[in-house]
């Protein structure tokens, strides 16, 4: 079997993995990506577009800020529509901050082209992965490419494959506690060549359930709606689409919105999970292997960055300084940001969204806090400030 050996076994090529390997090499310490798609598959999946200030400032410090600078667009607040009206929250007003328009695919490939520029190994098309002896200090990974099977040793594994990675799995049940709630609908998303209909996103309650609409760029629009839990992205043609966005929207946003053929179209449960904790012995957790949210907060991605930091700074005192006190603290490091933004991700889910089983009350109770929420600074605020990300202060503060 060929062998070879790393310090750091990274498994999963989306954000965390790229943005990972990106802060390792950085700081001079070798590691591998081993991704089961290929790179194009990879760049193809249309997810996360809100960048919180510090995910912005995470890819600055990783060298890969340069064309999101260019190219992302600052937004200093949202729109939250209800009752046939818009009302803005301003975030610059609010917290001094502002979020950035900028596609998962984008970070995506500029960590990518990043990877290539520096010679850094990534292994896509890898089958079978496999994570062996983790709770020694002698960690590998197996895998199959071309029907040869190969074998990786490194001084610690980075699981940053997601939802469904095979990391998070390899975990004996005893040793790993999760919590999760799959929410009872789902989120129609299109992507199309439209400029988009306000200048900033849209959060809409309505009676018809909710909608977002959002942009990656000032001609590329991303839609959503509210859809049951079981729908098919068969069932819903654009024009079907397209008249029940503008039935969910204020007459203004109805009217001069613009529409055009899709380019994509799919539809994504919503769920929050937290796996804990996120360290077992030289494996560490990292991005949606080790936690959900539901889309509405827009932090999956913005999570995913703040554990790469925490942890990238870790691995690199343990290997540089050969102090512990990094990965010792990571796991719950992370999980406090985590459950803050599992948190807000719940409650504005439940705010927004039309719930099955809430009834009338429920709606008049979303009513009631909209109100509540346009009407004071304070409540403002707490939106806001959450909104644009919590700052890193507030877990150093509490760090053990
Ligand atoms: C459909 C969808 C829409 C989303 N929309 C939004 C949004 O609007 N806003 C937002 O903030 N967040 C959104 N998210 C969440 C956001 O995209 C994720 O939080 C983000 O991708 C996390 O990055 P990650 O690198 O941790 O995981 P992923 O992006 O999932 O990357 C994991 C990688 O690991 C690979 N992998 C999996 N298993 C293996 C294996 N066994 N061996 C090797 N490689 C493996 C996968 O192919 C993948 O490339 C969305 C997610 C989905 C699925």
């Amino acid at each position: 079997m060929p062998e070879r050996r790393t310090q750091i076994a990274i498994i999963g090529a989306g954000p965390s993995g790229l943005l990972l390997g990106q802060l390792l090499h950085n700081a001079g310490i070798d590691n591998v990506i081993l991704e089961r798609r290929s790179a194009d598959y990879v760049l193809a999946r249309v997810r996360a577009g809100v960048l919180e200030q510090t995910t912005a400032d995470l890819l600055d410090e990783a060298g890969v800020g340069a064309r999101m600078r260019r190219e992302g667009l600052p937004h200093g607040g949202i729109e939250l529509s209800f009752a046939g009206a818009r009302h803005r929250i301003d975030f610059r007003a609010l917290t001094g901050k502002q979020v950035v328009i900028y596609g998962q695919t984008e970070i995506t490939h500029d960590l990518m082209d990043a990877r290539r520029a520096f010679g850094g190994t990534s292994i896509y098309e890898a089958s079978d992965v496999a994570l062996h002896d983790f709770d020694t200090d002698t960690p590998s990974v197996t895998w199959r490419k071309d029907g040869v099977e190969h074998r990786l040793a490194c001084d610690f594994i980075a699981g940053c494959d997601g939802y469904h990675g095979v990391s998070r799995a390899s975990v004996p049940a005893s040793s790993i506690a999760t919590y999760e709630r799959v929410y009872p609908f789902g989120w129609l998303g299109i992507l199309a060549d439209t400029p988009p209909v306000s200048h900033e996103l849209i959060y809409s309650n309505h009676e018809r359930g909710f909608a977002l609409c959002s942009m990656r760029s000032p001609s590329r629009t991303r839609y959503y709606i509210q859809c049951s839990a079981d729908d098919s992205v068969d069932a819903w043609s654009d024009d079907a689409f397209w008249d029940e966005l503008r039935r969910r929207l204020d007459p203004q946003a109805a009217q001069s919105m613009i529409t055009g053929p899709s380019i994509e179209k799919s539809i994504a449960p919503l769920r929050s999970f937290v796996a804990e904790p996120m360290r077992f012995g030289r494996l560490f957790l990292a991005g949606d292997a080790g936690h959900i949210v539901p889309p509405t907060g827009a932090k999956g991605l913005n999570l995913a960055a703040a554990d790469v930091r925490f942890l990238g700074h870790a691995l690199i005192e343990a290997l540089l300084e050969r102090s512990d006190a990094g990965i010792d603290h990571y796991s719950p490091m992370c999980l406090r940001r985590i459950w803050k933004a599992e948190r807000f991700s719940w409650w504005f889910t439940s705010l927004t969204h039309r719930f099955p089983d809430t009834g009338a009350i429920g709606r008049k109770l979303q009513r009631a806090e909209l109100e509540y929420l346009v009407g004071s600074r304070a409540a403002a605020t707490a939106l806001a400030e959450n909104y644009v990300g919590l700052p890193f202060e507030v877990e150093a503060a509490s760090h053990p």
